[in-house]
């Protein structure tokens, strides 16, 4: 039972186009970030939710620019943190992704749980070299109800948003999905109505993503019988900004004295937080790095 159509971002409007709405199918992202992390399901589903919150919210910034989101909880997961931009590229991770816990009374993963209370922290970074942080408490923890809290009380925008990962026995990712509706100004109450009555009745977006075989199928499943336009379609997936260069940069960084201990090892091993590609140096590399340290 396999649904892998590619990964994409679209974006419309509703009604008279008073609803702007973005939508997001991210199986194989999602995917490959639990291969890339080997996260446990709850790790899976509350990371797969934030990239896809990452990915919502940076739709509307410039291409260069970037959006960062932290998950500062107190729960198991000790963390989790995402960055995505309107290119579609996203990359994330959690601290603790060996986290397993007991399913929650409705019989799915307990995010919440996992998650734990704290902080919500959103940062922006703009194409001028500026960078925007908010932070608003964690209300529930579950990632989409978050994200509309956030929205609503730093940038005054009301919202609705879906976001769901279903997670087979076996780890496998089945579907993965994220959508988001943004009221703009002087949005209608029958369209507000329409959207509150199609939202009522739909009972989670993750059994949508895993059901649809198609980016078409997925936004038509989700629409039911709203009228809606497509304006744009982009190509989503997993993306770090990591390399060996980058790395060799911060070792360079340590200084000449900080070396010393990494040469008398002759040989160091660092990994990417976001994507977990460990770069290794040997003994030459490390010489002539070395002579580029200060
Ligand atoms: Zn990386």
């Amino acid at each position: 039972m396999s649904n892998k159509y590619a990964d994409e971002l679209w974006l419309g409007t509703l009604g008279k186009g008073e609803v702007r709405w973005v939508a997001i199918g991210m199986t194989n992202t999602v995917e490959e970030a639990a291969n890339r992390h080997q996260t446990t399901p709850v790790a899976t589903a509350a990371l797969g939710r934030l990239m896809g919150a990452s990915l919502l919210l940076a739709s509307s910034m410039k291409a260069e620019e970037a959006i960062t989101l932290r998950l500062l909880g107190d729960g198991p997961l000790g963390g989790v943190v995402a960055v995505g931009n309107a290119r579609g590229e996203v990359r994330g991770y959690v601290h603790e992704p060996q986290v397993n816990l007991p399913l929650n009374e409705k019989g799915k993963l307990d995010v919440a749980g996992a998650v734990g209370a704290g902080e919500f922290c959103v940062s922006r970074s703009l194409s001028n070299g500026e960078s925007y942080t908010g932070m608003v408490p964690i209300v529930s923890g579950e990632i989409a109800d978050d994200l509309v809290h956030y929205l609503h009380t730093s940038e005054q925008v009301r919202s609705a948003a879906l976001l769901g990962v279903l997670v087979e026995r076996d780890l496998h990712v089945a579907g993965a999905a994220g959508m988001l509706f943004q009221l703009l100004p002087g949005a209608s109450e029958e369209s507000i109505q329409m959207l509150e009555n199609r939202l009522s009745q739909i009972q989670g977006i993750s059994p949508i993503a895993v059901d649809s075989d198609s980016m078409e199928d997925l936004v038509r499943n989700i629409m039911g019988d709203m009228e809606y336009r497509v304006l744009e379609k982009r190509p989503v997936g997993f993306c770090c900004t990591c390399s060996k260069e980058r790395v060799s940069e911060t070792l360079i960084s340590v200084g000449k004295e900080g070396f010393k201990d990494l040469l008398e090892d002759q040989h160091a091993e660092l990994i990417c937080h976001f994507c977990n590609e460990h770069y290794n140096f040997d003994e030459a590399d490390l010489r002539e790095l070395y002579q580029q340290a200060k």
